[in-house]
C-alpha cells in the first residue's frame, strides 16, 4: 500500500510531504539490501537520509515482513534482522539451522560477536560480525551437519531470531 507521510530534515528542519511504499516484491530485493530504496535526499539542504518504516517483501518463494504483518514466514524486528533474513532465503538455507552455525561458531570461539549471516563466498559461509564491526567466514560443512542431523518445524508469522531459533529444531 503506498502511504503519504510527513518528512522532517532533520538538518534543516525542512518539512516535506513523501510517498512510501510498504509492499515490496523480488525486483526490490537488491535495492533493500543495499538501502537505496530507503534513501531520500533534502531538496533544501542536500542531506541524505535514510528513512526507517515498517515494510513487507513478498516474492514468489518466499514472504518476510520488517514490523508485523500478516501471512508471512518471517517477521522481523529490525532493518539488520529482515536484511539478514533475504540473505539466508536467497540462498536457499534455514533460518534456525543458521542460528545454530552461529551458536556454534560463538561457543568454539568463546565470544559473543552478534553475527548476521552476509553470503555465500566458495564453499564458506561469511558471517558479519555487528560487535565487531568485521566479517568472519566458515566452512559450510557444519551448517551441511545440521541439515542432515535435525529437522526444523514449519513456522509462519513468527520471529526466528538468536534466542529463540531451538525450539524449532528437532532431532
Ligand atoms: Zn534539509
Amino acid at each position: 500500500m503506498r502511504k503519504r507521510i510527513d518528512f522532517i530534515c532533520p538538518t534543516c528542519k525542512n518539512k516535506k510531504r513523501i510517498t512510501i511504499n510498504d509492499e515490496y516484491n523480488e525486483t526490490h530485493i537488491d535495492k533493500i539490501l543495499d538501502r537505496s530504496l530507503f534513501n531520500i535526499k533534502c531538496d533544501k539542504c542536500n542531506t541524505n537520509i535514510y528513512l526507517d518504516y515498517k515494510f513487507v517483501l513478498k516474492t514468489p518463494n518466499y514472504s518476510l515482513s520488517y514490523g508485523e504483518f500478516e501471512d508471512v514466514d518471517r517477521m522481523c524486528s529490525t532493518y539488520d534482522d529482515i536484511k539478514e533474513k533475504i540473505l539466508i532465503y536467497e540462498d536457499k538455507l534455514n533460518d534456525c539451522l543458521i542460528e545454530l552455525s552461529k551458536r556454534k561458531i560463538e561457543h568454539d570461539l568463546e565470544k559473543e560477536l552478534d553475527l548476521r549471516y552476509d553470503g555465500i563466498v566458495e564453499d564458506k559461509l561469511v558471517f558479519y560480525s555487528l560487535k565487531e564491526e568485521k566479517s568472519y567466514s566458515f566452512n559450510k560443512e557444519l551448517y551441511d551437519y545440521y541439515v542432515n542431523k535435525y529437522k526444523v518445524v514449519n513456522i509462519n508469522n513468527e520471529e526466528v531470531n538468536s534466542s529463540n531459533y531451538f525450539k524449532y529444531i528437532k532431532d
